[in-house]
């Protein structure tokens, strides 16, 4: 088996989140989509062992707000590799409570849906949740983000158009620079790359980043990073 294919599926970046009493919880999800237009209902996929999972499963109710190419890794950061069980997710984000009491980020969205959620599916590691949709706004014409321009994008993977003997030259300057992986969420600060969201321009070794930069996604700071074998 190639487990590169799966890489191959097309999926969108979301932010699911839901209530429990008067607790707020979210997190992103990638596998979320629609599975009837009458009535229209959307599926989408979340880990059991995630907080958002006891929300929802106690609740019955969600919202999903679909993230824009805008969307920089800071929220994704927040909302994909911590815990609500650690830290207010909410705070110093923009989002409403909507008809469901669940809060709906707002920030980078482009469109949200409220879900009345009508059936679990237990699919081992994960439930899959169907969702009723209550509700649905546009909320900008910016693009919706694809999983794969998150991977791509994002994460600065997308190759260099650069001429071939720049490529060559940066290529065996690149192979000497060391790779260092975030002991917290596992993002890998590629030289090469830089981090041009926080101003560390490609071609920059770990050792030359400012003390205070801290990893892009998960916020750690550098101190937990380690060489990447
Ligand atoms: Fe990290």
């Amino acid at each position: 088996m190639d487990s590169k294919c799966f890489y191959k599926l097309s999926y969108g970046v979301y932010i699911a989140c839901s209530r429990k009493d008067s607790k707020f919880n979210g997190q992103i999800v990638n596998t979320c989509f629609q599975v009837t237009s009458d009535p229209p209902q959307i599926a989408m996929s979340i880990n059991k062992n995630n907080l958002t999972h006891e929300y929802i499963t106690e609740s019955r109710v969600a919202a999903l707000s679909i993230l824009t190419e805008k969307a920089p890794m800071k929220i994704i950061g927040t909302f994909g590799f911590k815990s609500g069980r650690d830290i207010d997710k909410f705070e110093g984000i923009n989002y409403k409570i909507g008809k469901l009491g669940v809060p709906i980020v707002l920030d980078y969205t482009t469109g949200f849906f409220e879900l009345q959620i009508i059936k679990d599916i237990d699919v081992g590691s994960h439930t899959l949740f169907i969702g009723r949709v209550v509700e649905a706004q546009v909320c900008s014409e910016d693009e919706p983000m694809t999983y794969s321009f998150y991977h791509n994008v994002k994460k600065g993977l997308s190759p260099k158009n650069a001429p071939t003997y720049i490529k060559k030259e940066e290529n065996t300057k690149e192979e000497k620079m060391q790779k260092y992986i975030c002991d917290v969420c596992g993002y890998v600060y590629d030289p090469s790359q830089g981090d041009p969201d926080s101003n560390i321009p490609p071609g920059t070794a770990f050792e030359d980043i400012p003390a205070a930069w801290v990893c892009p996604v998960c916020g750690a700071g550098k101190d937990s990073f380690s060489p990447q074998s």
